[in-house]
Parts: structure tokens; sequence; C-alpha cells
């Protein structure tokens, strides 16, 4: 049950103490894209985002999207935002968080994953066993996929409450 715990739980990606990652030794943060940056329905970086991802570039932070997304819809974040990223990541496989590690020679330390799913940014990421941060989804509109996901999410939630490690509205840092 572990895996499915997030290390760092906030309501949003605007409410995470990203000074304390960046004292703590997180050089890289990886962005889940889909209802974590921007509602699915959202084409473009809204200006809070921009804002958001503009301040953590100047903090020191490297950001790369590591989304499930096709390529179009991540691309046109990436060249937005002007940072790096990855679409069709498959999460919770390890693949592409591992070759992120590699490619950019970072050590599990130094890496933290924001998303707003268990089943796919905290499981993944805590497989690898970098930092895993959870935040609200901004909709509930989502993908069929993501509504099964949903479905799994809310059993595990159910277990994890019970045992009183995890509690969903119950942030932390
Ligand atoms: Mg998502």
């Amino acid at each position: 049950m572990e895996k499915y715990i997030p290390d760092v739980y906030q309501k949003s990606i605007y409410d995470i103490n990203y000074k304390k990652l960046f004292q703590q030794g997180i050089k890289c943060l990886l962005f889940d894209l889909d209802n974590t940056l921007v509602p699915p329905s959202v084409k473009e970086p809204t200006e809070e985002v921009l804002e958001l991802m503009e301040n953590l570039k100047n903090m020191g932070f490297k950001l790369i999207i590591l989304s499930n997304s096709p390529k179009k819809r991540v691309e046109q974040f990436q060249n937005r935002l002007g940072i790096d990223g990855f679409y069709s990541c498959k999460k919770p496989l390890s693949k592409k968080f591992l070759l992120v590690l590699s490619m950019y020679n970072y050590t599990i330390n130094e890496v933290a994953i924001i998303g707003d799913q268990i089943m796919t940014d905290v499981l993944g990421g805590n497989k690898v066993g970098i930092l895993t941060i959870l935040v609200n989804p901004i909709t509930k509109k989502e993908l069929i996929i993501t509504k099964f996901n949903r479905l799994l999410e809310k059993i595990i939630i159910h277990k994890l409450s019970k045992k009183s490690v995890f509690i969903k509205g119950k942030y932390y840092e």
C-alpha cells in the first residue's frame, strides 16, 4: 500500500512549498499535464501557469512535462512554456521516469513528480523512488481511462484512510 501514498499532498500546484523542495535538494520537477497544470479541455497554458513556470525556472528548477497525453497536446505546452516534455508516457510504468533520470543525469533524490492521480503519477513515481507530490484534479471532467483510474483510486484512498495514513483533504508538506 505504501506505493500509493504521496510524499507531499497539496490542494494545487500553487500551494506547493517549492522553496522547501529546493532546500531538500530537489533539482528537477516533473509535471503531469491534464488536470494538474490545466483541465484536459484547455489547449494552452494559462497566464497563471506561465507565471508559475517562470518563477520556478528562476528559482533554479529544471522543469519537464511528463504526460500520458499524445504528442500534439504535450508539444503545444512545452513550446509555450519553453520547457522539455515527454508524451505518451504510460505512467505508472517506470520507463519514462527512468529515461529522464538517465538522460538528464539526476539521482532519484533530485527529482519530484507532481500530478493529480494516485494510480499514475504517485504510483509511477514511488516505484522508481523519486519524491511524489499529489494535488487535487482541477476539474471533474475526465477521459474514460481516467474515470476507471479514479474508481481504483477511491478504493485505495478508502483503505488508506482506514489506516489513517492518507486522508482526502488533509494536506501535508
Ligand atoms: Mg493528470
